[in-house]
């Protein structure tokens, strides 16, 4: 109990928090307990859960052991959307106070719904999520997660206001009255996703604002995958402490899992969100410490209870404890998303491979898009990266010995011949919530 006394003393601790630090082996029986009772609901009112139960030969006497997890069935996406709108939910629709959908990014957007419990239940996780940024009462937090049907928005606020902090809920969009807001109104912590900040970093730096000189301390940036280079830049550029968090809309939204003050991996709540990595391949589950897909299964969820979701996400779960003193376990940060991933000429490659590629360079700021094409055949990839205006007014001598190196840092991180484009600084599109990197023209 000494590490909750020193995370308290660092102004870290909110009861809230308390499931963080449960002994292990209370934390698995209460995993066990509420699995049971997660399972049996998913059967009794979840026709799809049911129906594949049955033909496994399965009912819910069947999970006696947290080890029996892997004999359910997988619940996937298209599920969600072979559903639709409602066809998952497992409450009345007298008993459902929430909609949310997804943000779509992938195809038509999917519907999940909220019990109040559940609305409690994602209260108190964001509280914990935000509590582990070492965000507190008497903190400002700027909430420029979109407000709406994507879960950013409320999920962040109700964490927020919970924690006793004080929340300004401006939402995505319009840069310089969040930068006017951000000076005036005394912030000191912001929750948006890292592409939005980073535009955020360049727009008051045209305004003629140090964000380094604002009382801004942290970045609470989730929804989309960044890369530890693009961390240390925001961190340098803003005076903060940048942290990552986890969620997805199927599970409950943001409030799924959470760095510390360590930033070293991030940890899941698994009391209500229970983890299993599995080979995307074979559905085989994996040991921990391997790298495989994200399989959630949510433990206390009533609307919509998730038996064995496949979250596409890719990450490892991670044994060793945590130096803050957190029970929880956590994942590897997601660098990617499987259905982020683009074949070109015969070789797998992610967005955030070349990401990190092109922030070991000096010279670009770290906006980036791909560009795929087809000529005659061949798939083409051309990365369009924005450079320092100190750099686009130089010599072309200098453009052409950046474009070098630029090329040959991507061919050695991808093993494939890529064209590289220096672009003006603000040419490439900004966005307001997640960044939009790849431009796929192959099949037009
Ligand atoms: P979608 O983007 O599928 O429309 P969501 O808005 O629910 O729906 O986004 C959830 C997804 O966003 C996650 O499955 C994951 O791929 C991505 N994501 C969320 N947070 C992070 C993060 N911190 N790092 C990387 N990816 C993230
Ligand atoms: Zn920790």
């Amino acid at each position: 109990m000494t590490t909750m006394v020193k995370d308290a003393a660092a102004g870290e601790f909110h009861p809230v928090s308390t499931p963080d630090y449960l002994p292990q082996a209370q934390l698995r029986a209460l995993q066990l307990g509420r699995l049971k009772g997660m399972v049996l609901r998913a059967y009794q009112h979840q026709e799809l859960f049911r129906q594949r139960m049955v033909q496994a030969g399965l009912t819910p006497d069947d999970v006696e052991s947290l080890e029996d997890l892997p004999r359910l069935p997988f619940t996937v996406k298209t599920d969600l959307r072979d559903t639709y709108p409602f066809g998952l939910f497992a409450s009345p629709m007298q008993d459902v106070v929430r909609l949310h959908a997804s943000s779509g990014t992938t195809g038509k957007p999917i519907v999940v719904a909220y019990t109040q419990q559940d609305v409690a239940v994602w209260s108190s996780v964001m509280v914990r999520t935000l509590a582990a940024c070492g965000l507190h009462a008497g903190d400002i937090i700027q909430n420029a997660y979109g407000y709406g049907l994507f879960t950013g928005g409320l999920g962040a606020h109700y964490g927020a206001e919970a924690l006793g902090a004080t929340v300004i809920p401006i939402s995505g969009g319009n840069t310089d009255r969040q930068i006017m807001v951000m000076r005036d109104f005394g912030v000191t912590a912001i929750c948006c996703t890292p592409s939005y900040f980073l535009h955020l970093l360049d727009r008051a730096s045209e305004m003629g604002v140090d964000v380094r000189s604002l009382p801004l301390r942290a970045g609470v940036f989730g929804a989309e995958p960044w890369t530890d280079e693009l961390r240390l830049h925001v961190e340098q550029a803003g005076g903060i402490k940048a942290y990552d968090i986890y969620g997805l809309t199927e599970i409950i939204g943001p409030g799924v899992g959470s760095e510390c003050r360590c930033q070293d991996g991030l940890h899941l709540f698994e009391d209500h969100f229970y983890p299993e990595i599995i080979n995307p391949q074979t559905g085989q589950v994996l040991p921990e410490g391997q790298e495989g897909e994200l399989v959630l299964t949510t433990l206390s969820k009533q609307a919509m209870p998730m038996i064995r979701y496949r979250t596409r996400d890719i990450t490892a779960v991670l044994p060793e404890p945590c130096p803050c003193g957190r029970t929880i376990r956590r994942i590897r940060r997601i660098s990617r998303r499987s259905d982020d991933m683009f074949i070109i000429r015969g070789v797998n490659v992610f967005p955030s491979q070349v990401e990190a590629a092109l922030l070991t360079v000096e010279g670009t700021l770290p906006h980036y898009q791909i560009i795929l094409s087809r000529e005659k055949g061949l798939d083409q990839m051309e990365v369009q990266v924005e450079v320092t205006p100190e750099v686009f007014s130089d010599k072309v001598r200098a453009l052409e010995e950046l474009q070098k190196k630029l090329s040959r840092a991507l061919e050695n991180a991808l093993n494939i011949r890529v064209q590289v484009s220096l672009v003006g600084p603000r040419t490439i599109q900004r966005s307001e919530g997640k960044a939009k990197r790849v431009i796929d023209r192959r099949n037009q």
